[in-house]
């Protein structure tokens, strides 16, 4: 087996803060360590179309702080065919490239799975989304600053509900995890947080309310996940309540694409160059079909079917600690 000599980077799925930290520690690390870097445009729509740019230590500068990714993301249907993973493949060959750093969410890691088996390309993943729905790491890169700017936006939410002696609904991204809306809800002292994982049901939630109301509350944040599974989407859920709760007066927020951009939190930057450097060395030592991770607070790795195929928990801990919180 010939020497690592070439390592490609792309960003796929939705973007998310951190990303840009992630490709430049991608590419000093391959620097550091005597390796081409090369991106890879727009995911595995460019990787199809050989859109490739060389990238080295400096032409990434400056960009450890900004939100988005400068190498674009995008959502490959080509990618899903046959015919699509083929011409991908004959690009890597024709650019003689040996590995490739896939960052992205579970999705991209289920293309990268898919792609290995057909072609046995060796692949590292960086797990980068903002839910945090990845089994294998603490955190996704992103998750951090995401919470944070859902803390803020509440915090705002809040001087206006108190101001008026209004209920306000928040929704917060998450369609299939309720990360972002527990710790935010937890963070922001919300009175109720309804995630996907939990069916709180509709009786539990007026009821919890109507104790809030009684305890002499004026205000209320709810804050709700997007694939909360009580069964009504945010607006319902509002009218239900005002219909039955009439002494609030109820407004909604959803928060909504806001919570994925802005500049990364220091924890995000930090744990994109960890990442990045140790997805490096794994594919400098032929160790492929992992994704790099946050386990115990160290950098370690999950094989990409783990990472797909696991389930995070949400944790129990936190959920009774909400609970306390709001009586
Ligand atoms: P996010 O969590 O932000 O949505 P993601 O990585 O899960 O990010 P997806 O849109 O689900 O985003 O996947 C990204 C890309 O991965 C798809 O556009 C597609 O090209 C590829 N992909 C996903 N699933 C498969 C699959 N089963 N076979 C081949 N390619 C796939």
């Amino acid at each position: 087996m010939r020497e690592v000599r070439k390592i490609a980077v792309m960003t796929s799925g939705g973007d998310s803060p951190g990303m840009n930290a992630a490709i430049r520690s991608v590419v000093r690390s391959c620097a550091y360590y005597g390796k081409e870097c090369v991106g890879v445009y727009r995911g595995y729509q460019g990787l199809i179309e050989g859109d490739f740019i060389s990238l080295n230590a400096r032409n990434i500068k400056n960009i450890i702080n900004k939100g988005g990714t400068i190498l674009k993301s995008a959502r490959s249907k080509e990618f899903r065919t046959e015919e699509g993973r083929k011409k991908a493949f004959d690009q890597l060959a024709a650019d003689d490239i040996d590995g490739l750093v896939v960052i992205g969410g579970d999705g991209s890691f289920t293309g990268a799975v898919v792609f290995n088996e057909e072609y046995n390309f060796p692949i590292v993943g960086i797990p980068g989304t903002i839910d945090n729905d990845i089994y294998g790491t603490s955190h996704t890169i992103g998750y951090d600053t995401a919470l944070n700017t859902a803390v803020e936006a509440i915090d705002k939410i809040r001087d206006t509900a108190s101001s008026h002696n209004r209920l306000f609904f928040v929704e917060v991204m998450g369609r299939d995890a309720g990360f972002i809306a527990l710790n935010a809800g937890v963070g922001a002292g919300a009175e109720e947080i309804l995630i996907p994982e939990l069916n709180l049901g509709l009786d539990r939630l007026l009821e919890s309310l109507k104790k809030s109301r009684d305890a002499g509350k004026s205000s209320s944040i709810v804050v709700v996940a997007e694939g909360d599974k009580i069964g009504k989407n945010v607006f319902e859920l509002a009218d239900y309540v005002e219909e039955n709760l009439p002494e609030y007066e109820v407004r909604v927020s959803v928060l909504g694409h806001m919570q994925r951009g802005g500049s990364p939190s220091c924890f995000d930057r930090v744990l994109a160059s960890r990442l990045g450097v140790k997805a490096v060395e794994l594919l400098i030592e032929r160790q492929t079909n992992l994704m790099v991770g946050l386990i115990n607070n160290e950098v370690g790795s999950t094989s990409l079917e783990k990472a797909i195929k696991g389930q995070n928990i949400i944790n129990k801990e936190l959920l009774k600690v909400s609970d306390i919180m709001s009586t």
